[in-house]
């Protein structure tokens, strides 16, 4: 197995000159050139996975420093077991025990391709959980195992825990809808179908963030009405951006102003 080194995807080997997730329009291979990484290699400078609890029940698991695209995944606790979220592209003994301490992990499950990060190797080293890939997206695999469960639509984890495709980023993107989370009044995790903005109180509805190709107002207003179903009030992005309150509010309203921009109703500001 090796890692790319811009998307840290792991891929089993022989791996082709290109990493497929970088080489497709949404993401972008660097200029210095396609670099494939071993976990030893990362391991030999020092790598290693921090923990951050965000709020009672949900720990933020990164990467430091950084690997590829560098995002934080997120341990979900509940009384009958753990669902780790957009699972890092690195994993070591240390880092297997510590998410052990929370108690057994019932599922790995990533947002999007981009997040699949080492997914089949932290399934392997916690004694073989599930992996959930979507459907939809299964041509986007780099590395094959039988712990792989394919899901569409609507995927329960546990009591109080699910995922839901909203498509949009990817045909399978998909968001995590955790009841119990922001002090029962309800969180999403989402991926880049669903990205908080840094100014805390919008989202961005996009095809590529490297590249800024936006989605269409139609997905935009269909993933808000997916997501309108549910309870939520905080929804937590995978680069530590959130919406702390008011997030099923602002999910709306940021749909509905980016129809509004990509229709041209705004032209004239332009
Ligand atoms: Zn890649
Ligand atoms: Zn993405």
């Amino acid at each position: 197995m090796l890692i790319c080194a811009t998307c840290a995807v792991e891929r089993d080997e022989p791996v082709p000159e290109l990493c497929p997730i970088c080489t497709d329009e949404r993401q972008y291979v660097p200029e210095d050139g396609q670099k494939w990484l071993t976990l030893d290699e990362l391991a030999r400078v020092g790598q290693h996975i921090k923990f951050k609890e965000n709020e009672p029940g949900l720990i933020g698991v990164s990467t430091q420093p950084h690997v590829g695209i560098g995002q934080t995944a997120q341990l979900v606790v509940t009384p009958q077991g753990s669902l780790l979220w957009d699972p890092v592209g690195y994993v070591d003994e240390n880092a297997v025990q510590s998410v052990l301490q929370h108690g057994p992990v019932l599922a790995i499950a990533a947002s999007h391709p981009h997040m699949f990060g080492v997914q089949v190797e932290w399934s392997r080293r916690l004694g073989g959980v599930p992996v959930l890939v979507a459907e939809a997206d299964r041509q986007w695999l780099g590395r094959h195992d039988p712990n792989i469960n394919f899901w569409s639509g609507i995927e329960t984890i546990t009591e109080g825990l699910a995922l839901h495709q909203t498509g949009g980023h990817f045909v399978g993107s998909a968001v995590a809808h955790w009841a119990e989370g922001a002090g029962g009044k309800g969180v999403l995790l989402t991926g880049d179908s669903v990205f908080p903005n840094p100014d805390r109180r919008s989202i961005a509805f996009m095809r590529s963030y490297p590249n800024r190709l936006p989605l269409s107002g139609a997905v935009a207003l269909r993933i808000a009405a997916t997501l309108d179903e549910l309870e939520f009030d905080r929804i937590y992005g995978n680069f530590n951006n959130v919406i702390a309150a008011g997030a099923k509010a602002a999910l709306k309203e940021s749909a509905q102003r980016h129809a509004a921009w990509t229709r041209g109703d705004f032209d004239h500001l332009t």
